[in-house]
């Protein structure tokens, strides 16, 4: 009874990694005989460590920066989501196979109906940022039944690619636009703003995408990637103008929750885990 499962992250950097407290605190809640590691695994030694996952008999692994493209040759199978955002952040065991799963999106999508109370089917969404969290954002939106997704980033060709393939893949109604100078303005006519550019992360805790939300509706969720700070400048405006925020807290316990619930098959201790998480945080 002394051998216990494993599950973990690999990443570099990756001490700050905050998942394991979540994961450790929702195994003790449940009385499962579970650990997590949080590993440092260089980009050369990444097949080498996933044969170690295979040899260990890991249940489940987190992939952060900079393995979540770059594990995808070693594992068997993806998951419909991770194959369409093109990266893995979660790997589950079926059997002797290594399946890789993309949570981020799922637990913004998460979030965004449990603690926002929103569903995105049918609204108009303007995405900002076109990097691994907008990717997994906006393909979730999408498969959730969005109406419209604009996406805004600042290197055009980077923004552009994204949404051709998201074109391409969903056949939804995307489109790119370059960030307008000096600032993007949300008109009355957008239900849902999301921030996954990383401006505003700690310890740039000052800096504020270029937005202006003077003439949004009252009615617009203003969300945030970001999770360190939880309270950004862009939701501290938002919350000014007295508008509906959700911030990336919700996300980051949302995909912790969904990885405890696909390696376990048990319902995960949500609150338990937001609180470990806010504990570790504050
Ligand atoms: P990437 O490096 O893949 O993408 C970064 C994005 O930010 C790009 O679109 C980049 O634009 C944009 N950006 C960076 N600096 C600026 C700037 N000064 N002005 C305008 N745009 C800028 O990062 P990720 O997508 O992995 O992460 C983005 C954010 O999401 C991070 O803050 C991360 O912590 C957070 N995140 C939160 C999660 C959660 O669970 N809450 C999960 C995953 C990520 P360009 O293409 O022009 O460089």
């Amino acid at each position: 009874m002394y051998q216990a499962e494993l599950t973990g992250v690999l990443g570099t950097p990756v001490a700050e990694n905050p998942t394991g407290v979540m994961q450790e605190a929702a195994f003790a809640a449940l009385g499962l005989n579970w650990r997590y590691l949080t590993i440092e695994v260089q980009p050369e030694d990444l097949g080498k460590a996933m044969d170690g996952v295979r040899a260990m008999g890991f249940q489940g692994l987190n992939l952060t920066i900079p393995h979540k493209v770059a594990v995808i040759p070693f594992l068997d199978k993806l998951s419909r989501e991770a194959e369409l955002i093109g990266a893995v952040n979660t790997v589950r065991r079926e059997g002797k196979l290594l399946i890789g799963e993309n949570t981020d999106g799922r637990g913004f999508l998460r979030g965004l109906r449990e603690d926002a109370g929103v569903d995105p089917r049918g609204l108009n969404a303007v995405l900002m940022g076109a990097g691994g969290a907008a990717r997994a954002i906006a393909t979730e939106l999408i498969l959730a039944g969005l109406e419209q997704l604009t996406v805004v980033n600042r290197s055009v060709d980077r923004g552009q690619k994204l949404v051709e393939e998201l074109v391409e893949k969903t056949g939804a109604r995307v489109r790119f636009v370059e960030w307008p100078s000096p600032c993007l303005e949300i008109g009355p006519e957008v239900n849902l703003l999301v921030n996954a550019t990383s401006v505003g992360l700690y310890p740039n805790v000052e800096a504020m995408p270029a937005v202006e939300l003077r003439g949004a509706s009252k009615d617009i969720v203003v969300c945030d990637a970001v999770f360190n700070p939880a309270e950004t400048m862009l939701l501290r405006l938002a919350r000014a103008y007295g508008l509906k925020t959700l911030d990336g807290l919700s996300m980051l316990v949302f995909q912790g929750v969904i990885g405890f619930e696909i390696w376990t098959g048990k319902a995960a201790p949500e609150k338990v885990m937001k609180a470990a998480l806010l504990k570790e945080m504050t």
